[in-house]
């Protein structure tokens, strides 16, 4: 589904990603871990176009995240091919970045009207479906200030989900989190991957990347290190630097 080659990015004088070579298949859950700096929350920023990469190509099914050069010829994509690609790819980040003047409900419901076109009458009922299935239906009329961060974070993960997106990506969606909230989100994200959603998700919870990612990437200084099977290399890693980053955050 998702397609990486050789993608380069910098800010002024810093590459931050080194030529990144990725494959995500469809259906797929692929951790992204490493330490801070590495590269992880710029990689998916470039995925989700929110940064423009500089060299390389992402590619999303038939689209591409911006302009690339295939056989010699410079393809750059309209405006509304562009729309097409971003429409459809969820991300949820550390700070829920909700709304806080809309309830819970019209945050899942404005994206729905404003961005795929939905009537306001089909664009509620959607919203309460995907509020539902993050177990939250009964606080539909909550305003962010009302809810826990457990709480706000799952109406994030339910406006992504809302809008039927290919791939979903996390960037360390429970780290802004008091510990005992982080598990109901992580179960949440469970059932997302278990109903088959493509998705990448950096994390630092090791026994969520161990027990439902497939493959785990290692992420150091904008290269992956390391990429293999999710139980393997969490339980036996190959690289030392994997070995000494899984010893610090385990
Ligand atoms: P963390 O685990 O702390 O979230 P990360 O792996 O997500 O780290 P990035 O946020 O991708 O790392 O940052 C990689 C490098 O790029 C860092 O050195 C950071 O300072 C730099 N960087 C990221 N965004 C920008 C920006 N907009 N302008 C300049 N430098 C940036
Ligand atoms: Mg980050």
């Amino acid at each position: 589904l998702v397609t990486i080659r050789d993608v380069r990015k910098s800010f002024g004088e810093v590459e931050v990603l080194k030529g990144i070579d990725l494959d995500v298949m469809h259906g797929e859950v692929l951790c992204l871990i490493g330490p801070s700096g590495s590269g992880k929350s710029t990689l998916l920023r470039c995925v989700n176009v929110l940064e423009q990469i500089d060299g390389g190509y992402i590619q999303v099914e038939n689209d591409f995240a911006g302009a690339t050069v295939r056989n010699g010829e410079l393809h750059e994509p309209s405006e509304a091919e562009l729309a097409r690609y971003r429409q459809r790819i969820g991300m949820v980040f550390q700070h829920f970045n909700l709304f806080a003047h809309l309830t819970a409900l019209e945050n899942v419901t404005i994206g729905l009207v404003k961005v795929r076109g939905f009537a306001k009458s089909e664009a509620v009922a959607r919203a309460r479906a995907s509020l539902s299935d993050v177990g939250l239906e009964h606080l539909e009329n909550s305003y962010p200030r009302h809810l826990s961060g457990g709480q706000q974070q799952r109406v994030a993960i339910a406006r992504a989900l809302a809008m039927e997106p290919r791939l979903m990506l996390f960037d360390e969606p429970t780290s802004a989190l008091d510990p005992e909230l982080v598990g109901e989100v992580l179960s949440v994200m469970r059932r997302v991957a278990e109903r088959g959603m493509t998705m990448i998700v950096v994390t630092h919870e090791m026994r969520f990347a161990r027990d439902v990612a497939d493959r785990v990437a290692f992420m150091d200084q904008g290269r992956i290190a390391e990429i293999d099977d999710a139980k393997k290399l969490i339980d036996s890693p190959t690289s030392e630097r994997t070995k000494n980053f899984l010893n610090h955050v385990k």
